[in-house]
Order: C-alpha cells, then structure tokens, then sequence
C-alpha cells in the first residue's frame, strides 16, 4: 500500500478534494467512486496528482496505510449509509472513516455508535466551500474521537484554507458535534443571504437605483465592516448583464429561491433545543413563499400599501440600509452561537465558541471580516451569554440602531417585505425588554390548562382558581 488518504465518491466535491490532497506535500492519495467513468476521468485528467485508482473496495483498502483512512464524499443520506456499510467490511479496527458530505448530525451521531462498535473511528466532518473551497481550501469542521483527531488532524490541517496565517480546521467534539456546527453555519447562510436580498431590495424599489448601481454600492461595502464573500458575490451576480436579452441577470431569473434542507434542519434543531433563531427561520420561509406561485398570483389582487416611500437624501438611505443589515446581521450570528451553545450542552459537546469563529473566516460560505470580532467577544468572555451584549456588538448594534427602526418602519409602511431585518429587529426589542407580555401568556395557559405561574414577589408555583372564586392557591395544593 502507499496510499495514506482515501476518497470515496468522485463528484464535484470528492474530486476537488482528492485534487486538493494530492497536492499536498507528503500525500498519496487512492480513489474510488461507485461507477468507473468519474475515477477514470479524473484521473486521467489530472495525472499529476499521481492517485492510485481503486476499482472496487477491497482494492481501495489495500492501497491504503495504514491506519487506514477515507474520506466518503457522496450523496447524504443513504448513499453514505452504503458506503460506510462497504467500508466496514473491508477496513480494522483503528482504520478511520470520515464522512464529509452534509449529513444531519443525527444520523453521524447513530453511525458513529454503530461504526465504533466495530472498533473502527467514525468522524463526521462538515466541508464548507463548495467546489472552488474543496480544491483550493475548505473550512473543515471534523467531530469524532480524540482518537481519530490525532491521526486525520495533521491531513485536515494540510488541505484547509488559511486565515490570517492559521488553518480553518479544529476538533469541534465528539460524534455529530461537526455536522451539527457545519448546519449551524448552513443556517447563518441561509440568513445572511437573505439579509443581503433585503437590503439590494430596499436599495432597487425604494432608492431607485440600478443592479449595476447597487452592486457598485455592495463592492463599497465590502471594504468595510461588512466585508465578507456573500456581499463580493452579491456584487458580482447584480452586474452581470444577460445574453440573450441585454437586461440585468437579477430580472430574468425566476424569483423562486430552492434550497437543499440545511436552512430547514437548523431551524428544526433550533426549536427542539428552544432556542429563537427567528433570522434563520425567516429566511428558510421567504424561500418557500417565494417558491409557492399559486399563493403568490392568488395575493397579486390584495391591497397594497398606503403609503409611498419617497427618499431625499439617497446618501443617507443608502448608509440606514447598510446599518440595519450590519445590525440583522449581528443578531443572526448572534442566535446561531446561541444554538451551538444549546447544542453542546444537549449533547455534550466541548464546543470552543471562539475557535468556530475562527475556522469560519476562510475557506467557507459565510467567511467574513467580522467573524474576528466574534472570537475577540468569546476570547474576552468566555461566559458570554448573547454575542450581541458583547461590548463590540452592543457598541454595533446601538449605532446602528435609529438607521435599522427607519428602515423596518418606513418598509412596513411602504408595503416592501423585510421578513428578516424585522424579526431582527423584534428579536432585540425583545431581549432587551424589562417586562415581557409572556406573563399575560402564563396567566392564559393558567386559565385554560390549569398550567400554573410564577410571581415575581415570592418563591412557589400558583394557580388561579378561575372557574371558582378565582382566589389563588399553591400549585402544591392543586392536585
Ligand atoms: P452529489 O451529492 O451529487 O453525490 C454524487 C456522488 O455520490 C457520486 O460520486 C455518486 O456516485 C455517489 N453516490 C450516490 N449514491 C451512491 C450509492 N448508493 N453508493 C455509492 N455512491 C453513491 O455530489 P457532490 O460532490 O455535489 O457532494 C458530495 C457531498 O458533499 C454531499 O453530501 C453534499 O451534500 C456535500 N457538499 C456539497 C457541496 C457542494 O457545493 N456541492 C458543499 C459542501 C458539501 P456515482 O458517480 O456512481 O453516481
């Protein structure tokens, strides 16, 4: 055998990663897909990466060193189920199995149990980057055994993008702990992307500017605060100029967004756990109602707004939309972390908040400037309890703060959806409020469901008699 890293399943993201490892100083790398063709394209095309091309498993494993280790990168689901049944078969006890697809967390959690039984490692790995990052440098975020960690850590490292001289890779945890935090950053995603969306459509119905305007003042933005990969392609996409018909790209293609379900199991996790990802949760449903036309042509006879939006000073509007999507964002990636914070302790995870900041820097989908700030707020606190009360946030947010309510208010009025930035903004209303009319929800579910309340003046548990004489007893004495 000379081979000390395997791939399995050589699609897109597979056969970028196996190119990425090979070019790594020290790495032979064997390969194996289910049908030929895609092993005999890749390498013949890339002859230079010197793979040792397996034709089936057992010949797979024998091109390996060993411990022997794979990185399965196939459809999730029950393709990874089957190729992990294969491995098995054909790998020992110490031998590790990476599954770097986008799997539910749950179910590397399940394979984990099931694979370690066999005495073989089982790590989920979460691969953010797309195609562009699995060649030239994914942010990687493996779970698994420490076990494991000692052997792969050295190969992740050596193939993951670089921020600010160190590489976007840690140990997250145990079992699921890497997939859970790779859907996590799926979910900021999903938010930040709609946030953008929000603001490129304040900027174009109320501001009255171009796409070609519009991605000038995104490529502006992205020198400052909000410099990240999102706000660079969203410049890129809204200058593009159709072919066909000379007009912006942005207005001939449909306005239905899809998605693949990670945006959908942030947003399921996050409300097992209770923990309020409303940023995410209104970007998962503005996709689906902008994918359901029958609602959509149905609605096009409702009322619109009374009033119109008239803007003066386009400076100025133009700097409220930049503040408020600075400020939505902070509260996005605020509620993620509050979600990661709940995962690790349902499932008990040793998640370094500070380090998934920063392994999100490079390499993946949401790499930002300001992911920085979140590992200085961790690093500063480790206790943190909101990200957003952290000094540099509540700093951020405060300044934002007159910009983001006139934006909010002014698109209500004017009849523009922004499902995100005023959930963002609710979102903060709310946390911050002294008094919450949940003690008015406590009295209703004590009404009907006998479900009984805390005061604020005394210890103890208490109902009202409501269909009695409506005096108040102990909860104690309630059953
Ligand atoms: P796909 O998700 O399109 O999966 C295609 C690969 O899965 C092929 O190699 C295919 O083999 C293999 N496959 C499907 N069913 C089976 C099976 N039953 N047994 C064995 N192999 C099977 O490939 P991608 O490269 O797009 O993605 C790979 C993984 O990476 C997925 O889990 C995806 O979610 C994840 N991912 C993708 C990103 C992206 O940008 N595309 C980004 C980050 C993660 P065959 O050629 O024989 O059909």
């Amino acid at each position: 055998p000379t081979a000390n890293i395997g791939v399995v399943g050589l699609a897109v993201m597979g056969s970028n990663l196996a190119r990425n490892l090979a070019s790594r100083e020290g790495n032979t790398v064997a390969v194996y897909n289910r049908s030929w063709e895609k092993t005999e394209t890749l390498v013949t095309e890339h002859p230079e990466a010197g793979f040792v091309a397996a034709k089936d498993y057992t010949e797979f494993a024998a091109a390996l060193t060993k411990p022997r280790t794979a990185i399965i990168m196939v459809k999730a689901g029950r393709p990874t189920d089957a190729v992990i049944d294969e491995l098995v078969q054909v790998f020992e006890p110490g031998d590790i199995i990476v599954d770097g697809g986008n799997a539910l967390f749950t179910d590397t959690v399940r394979r984990e149990k099931a694979v370690r039984e066999t005495g073989i490692n089982f790590v989920g790995a979460g691969i953010s980057g797309g195609e562009e990052g699995a060649l030239n440098g994914p942010s990687i975020m493996p779970g698994g055994s420490e076990e494991a960690w000692q052997t792969l850590g050295p190969i992740l490292t050596s193939i993951a993008a670089v921020a600010d001289g160190e590489p976007c890779v840690t140990h997250v945890g145990t079992d699921g702990a890497g997939h859970f935090v790779k859907m996590i950053h799926n979910g900021i995603e999903y938010a930040d992307m709609q946030l953008i969306a929000e603001a490129y459509d304040l900027l174009r119905r109320v501001g009255g500017l171009e796409p070609a305007e519009i991605a000038d003042i995104f490529a502006e933005w992205n020198t400052g605060e909000l410099e990240s990969y999102l706000i660079e392609i969203t410049a890129e996409v809204l200058r593009q100029v159709d072919a066909a018909t000379g007009k912006p790209l942005v207005d001939v293609i449909l306005d239905q967004a899809g998605a693949k379900g990670t945006g959908a199991w942030t947003v399921q996790t996050a409300l097992d756990l209770g923990v309020p990802v409303s940023g995410i949760a209104e970007a998962v449903f503005a996709r689906s109602l902008s994918s359901a036309p029958a609602q959509r042509a149905a609605a096009q006879s409702l009322p619109s707004a009374t009033e119109t939006w008239s803007v003066d000073d386009r400076a100025a509007f133009v700097e409220d939309v930049r503040r408020a999507l600075y400020a939505s964002k902070i509260i996005a990636y605020s509620q993620g972390f509050d979600a990661i914070v709940a995962g690790a302790a349902e499932y008990d995870w040793n998640i370094k908040k500070g380090e998934i900041a920063k392994i999100w820097r490079a390499g993946c989908i949401i790499r930002a400037q300001f992911l920085n700030r979140i590992t200085e707020a961790y690093a500063d606190d480790p206790g943190l309890v909101a990200l957003v009360t952290a000094p540099y946030f509540a700093d951020a947010v405060s300044t934002a703060l007159p910009s983001w309510r006139r934006i909010v208010a002014g698109a209500a009025l004017a009849g523009i959806p922004t499902p995100a930035f005023a959930s963002s903004l609710s979102y903060y209303d709310g946390l911050r409020a002294e008094r919450l009319p949940a003690a008015l929800v406590q009295g209703q579910r004590d009404f009907f469901g006998a479900h009984t309340y805390k005061r604020v003046d005394k210890d103890g548990t208490f109902h009202t008699l409501w269909s009695g004489d409506r005096t108040e007893i102990e909860a104690d004495d309630l059953h």
